[in-house]
């Protein structure tokens, strides 16, 4: 299980990138909402996706659920 956060600002593509603890990509605590300990990241995104349409992993933390 890891925590994991949504970036609540998009990126240039509006992509709200999705955050394992620990990623050094982690947005300040400022701009980023808390989803939730998950097994894996399809489900982080799946609850970020409740929030932002457009949500997607991160490249770094969450590679599996990286599309695009
Ligand atoms: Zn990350």
């Amino acid at each position: 299980m890891a925590y994991y956060y949504v970036n609540k600002n998009a990126q240039t593509n509006g992509d709200h990138e999705v955050h394992k603890s620990g990623c050094s990509w982690m947005p300040e605590s400022e701009n980023r909402k808390y989803l939730g300990n998950f097994d894996n990241c399809q489900d982080a995104v799946r609850e970020a996706k409740k929030s932002y349409s457009q949500s997607n992993g991160c490249y770094y933390c969450c590679n599996a659920c990286h599309t695009g």
